[in-house]
């Protein structure tokens, strides 16, 4: 397109831009006027020195020079007729027409001179002719200026045959006259140079200036925002077609209006309301004026978000920019929502229930009104979960922040703070039988049926509450507080409500330092391990020694296991205690008899996260104690865990050849079927059987059931907690009990006290007895 950038002047015409090149043609074509008179001129005026002269010569150039003349004219007016469909190609055979019939006339022209001054003396004549020619030759430059090679041509037509001319007339002043052709010449040939300059460098500039606005109009009108000008008197300059559209009005010059114009037709094309136009109109011209910096942002009655941006000039006056923002705010606002509102149920979220605490503990702290914060947890949500599926999961969830927020009121906040947890903050609260109101309608709502996916479902809820101020101002003691009730709630059976109390905070208190001193006690290795041995019935020998642990404290002595093993299980400690009561209590086996077996307690959690099957052979391994003096004590909770992993652990302890015992037999399940479907090779009856069994047959018929059922599916039988001789005397009586255990014999013992027992009272016969 610029190809012909930049432009020679002067120069070959073919480089001109084909537009242009067109227009010097025409400016060749357009004077036919002054073609006319001029011609009208030079026909009378050689047709006067022919009859003044009676030359015959001069007839015929008069002649010529009419027909040239008239035919001319008729090209000229041919030119016009075609001008419509020449391009800078088909114009070429025009301009070289009229190159062609200008030099031919000119040439006439200077023949007529020539003649006059060579052979006729007519005084007049000469002075007619020299007036015309040359008046003619002046008019050289003023018509054909646009073509330099019609001037030049031109030039040389005329002035050589005057030159001729002047020089054979015989008149030494005419001589001199001649010598003055060649600087009029060239000073007409530089005019028409000049002249085609100025003219080319105009409609050079124009055509600049055109393409200029053209482009700037594209990219105004092409780009996605709505673009308008105002000056400093606030007058719209320019302005795209997007704005217009924007603004919902149709195509138009706006130029010149005021905002509250713009305005005034938005509201006659019903795209907005007057009195929305009233304040924007104020709006946007303490913008324009620069009194406002902000951007301003307009809601169409299109439903579109409109973003005006304000950029003043330095001229004065500012430009606007306008953007539709719409899609970006609805998502911005989603986005939004999605960080505050939780997805499934609607409900505020965490962060938002937070928020909502801060504000209305602060509207507490200022008024000195109560608030109640309520932690709601649903009783074994897992479990419809895991039996019915997520999904279903889901809608119960759903289904409860239904019902949770039709039991509150306008005040109140309903939230959840994920899984099946949810919270509602109470307030204003005028006394606590209102909270208590509340969490007996929850308790009561939440607890009916539910119809999921063609199942009628019943979930429990448990809440813990805590009082602002009562339980604190914070929102974070709250939460905590409420937590630990809640915690309590669940502790305490479910399904029913738990007001905080300072009691609970002590008791989660010491359970911390708990956690932090069994921390420090792991990592001192500070457990030690006493051994308790079990004597067997018949030959009245210690067979086996089951290994306690001990935690001696150095503020508050002996720890019970009982007392910290559920936390070291809840810790996922226990994994790595247990690993090292393995290998201590193997270690320890080494030093007894040979037929002396040491037992050790596996934890659930032992068989759930580690692989207990890899940590008694590594104990073995390292103590060189033969599998078959090792026996694990597990409870019923291990075989009620994931059979399929328990199973396998189970068969690969076996492989091992050590040997299995079930432990607190009787507390839990007591299913049989495990006895049968697990190889387990001992069976130890839990202690409570032994409570009442001096004066309960119930007691004794069902210790000698399970004893003898065990017995006949091949396993041994022991019974812990013998503490008296008259429990050992009825137990004695029953053929299927291998072996006691019991105070009665020995209390729990440090390793060394234990070995000399070993070596030293080797039969309990006097106690058996
Ligand atoms: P358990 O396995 O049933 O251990 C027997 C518990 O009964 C021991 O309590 C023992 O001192 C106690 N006991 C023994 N004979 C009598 C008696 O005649 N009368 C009464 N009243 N009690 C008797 P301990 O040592 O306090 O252990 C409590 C529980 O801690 C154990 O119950 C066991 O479940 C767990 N435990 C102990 N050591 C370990 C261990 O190394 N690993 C795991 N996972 N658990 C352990
Ligand atoms: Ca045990
Ligand atoms: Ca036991």
């Amino acid at each position: 397109m610029a190809s012909w950038f930049p432009l020679r002047r002067g120069g070959e015409r073919s480089e001109l831009p084909p537009e242009i090149y067109l227009s010097v043609v025409d400016s060749l074509y357009s004077d036919g006027r002054s073609l006319f008179v001029g011609s009208l001129a030079a026909s009378a005026g050689t047709l006067i020195s022919a009859f003044r002269t009676a030359e015959p010569a001069l007839f015929a150039c008069a002649v010529g020079i009419a027909i040239l003349a008239a035919v001319r004219a008729l090209d000229m007016r041919a030119y016009w007729r075609k001008r419509q469909g020449l391009d800078a190609t088909t114009a070429r055979p025009w301009e070289n027409r009229y190159i062609l019939g200008a030099t031919a006339y000119v040439g006439l022209l200077g023949a007529w001179f020539f003649i006059v001054f060579a052979f006729t003396s007519d005084q007049f004549t000469e002075l007619l002719c020299l007036a015309v020619t040359i008046a003619y030759m002046v008019g050289i430059s003023g018509r054909n200026f646009g073509s330099d090679r019609l001037v030049t041509l031109q030039i040389v037509a005329a002035s050589l045959p005057m030159a001729a001319g002047l020089l054979l007339s015989g008149n030494v002043d005419y001589v001199i006259l001649a010598l003055f052709l060649a600087p009029f010449s060239i000073t007409l040939r530089s005019i028409s140079n000049r002249l085609r300059k100025t003219l080319l460098d105009a409609v050079m500039t124009a055509r600049q200036n055109t393409q200029l606005a053209e482009r700037f109009d594209t990219a105004l009108n092409n780009m996605p925002h709505g673009l308008g000008m105002f000056d400093e008197r606030r007058r719209l300059l320019v302005a795209n077609h997007r704005l217009a559209e924007l603004f919902g009005l149709g195509a138009g010059d706006r130029r010149g209006a005021l905002p509250g114009e713009l305005f005034a037709e938005c509201v006659e094309a019903d795209t907005m309301p007057a009195a929305e136009a009233v304040h924007l109109t104020a709006a946007f011209e303490s913008r324009l004026s620069g009194e406002t910096a902000d951007r301003l942002l307009i809601d169409t009655a299109a439903g579109r978000t409109l973003d005006l941006a304000f950029q003043p000039m330095e001229s004065g006056g500012s430009v606007v920019l306008i953007e539709d923002v719409t899609e970006r705010r609805a998502a911005e606002t989603k986005i939004n929502h999605l960080a505050r509102f939780d997805a499934l149920t609607g409900l505020p979220n965490r962060t938002n229930l937070r928020d909502q605490m801060d504000r209305v503990l602060a509207a507490a702290r200022r008024s000195g009104e109560t608030c109640a914060v309520l932690f709601l947890d649903l009783d074994e949500f897992k479990q419809v979960n895991d039996t019915l599926g997520h999904p279903c999961g889901d809608q119960l969830l759903c289904a409860v922040a239904d019902r949770l927020r039709l039991l509150v009121r306008q005040s109140d906040v309903v939230g959840r703070f994920g899984g099946d947890e949810f919270m509602i903050l109470q307030y204003p609260v005028t006394g606590t039988e209102q909270v208590v109101a509340l969490a007996d309608r929850i308790v009561e709502r939440i607890g009916a049926p539910y119809e999921i996916d063609g199942h009628e479902l019943v979930i429990g809820a448990s809440l813990g509450i805590a009082l602002a101020p009562r339980d604190g101002l914070d929102a974070d003691v709250l939460s905590k507080n409420a937590d630990m009730a809640l915690y309590r709630a669940k502790a305490e059976g479910r399904r029913g409500w738990r007001f905080f109390e300072i009691e609970m905070d002590v008791k989660a208190r010491a359970r911390r330092s708990l956690e932090i001193d069994l921390r420090n006690a792991m990592a001192s290795d500070a457990f030690t391990i006493y051994y308790q041995p079990l004597v067997n019935l018949k030959t009245k020998r210690i067979s086996t020694c089951e290994a306690l642990l001990r935690w001696p404290h150095p503020d508050r002595g002996m720890i019970s296991p009982a007392e910290f093993i559920p936390v070291a299980e809840e810790m996922g400690l226990i994994v790595e205690i247990g690993t090292r009561v393995l290998h201590k209590a193997c270690a320890e086996a080494m030093n007894w008899p040979d037929d002396v077996r040491v037992a050790v307690n596996l934890s659930p959690i032992q068989f759930r996260r580690g692989n207990v099957a890899d940590a008694v052979r590594a104990a073995l391994e390292s103590s060189g104690l033969p599998p078959n003096r090792l026996e694990v004590e597990i409870t019923e909770s291990v075989l009620l865990q994931d059979t399929e992993h328990t199973g396998v652990q189970l068969r690969q302890l076996r492989d091992l050849g050590i040997r299995i015992s079930l432990d607190d037999f009787g507390t839990g399940y007591s299913s049989l079927s495990y006895l049968h479907s697990f190889p387990l090779h001992k069976v130890k009856i839990d202690r409570s059987f032994l409570h009442d069994i001096g004066d309960s047959d119930r007691s004794l018929t069902l210790l000698r059931g399970v004893a003898r059922l065990s017995a006949a599916l091949g396993m041994s039988v022991a019974i812990e907690g013998v503490e008296t001789k008259e429990q050992l005397a009825v137990i004695a009586g029953e053929v299927s009990v291998d072996e006691v255990q019991g105070f009665l014999f020995s209390k729990p013992k440090p390793a060394d006290e234990l070995r000399q027992l070993l070596y030293a009272t080797p039969i309990f016969v006097g106690k058996v007895a």
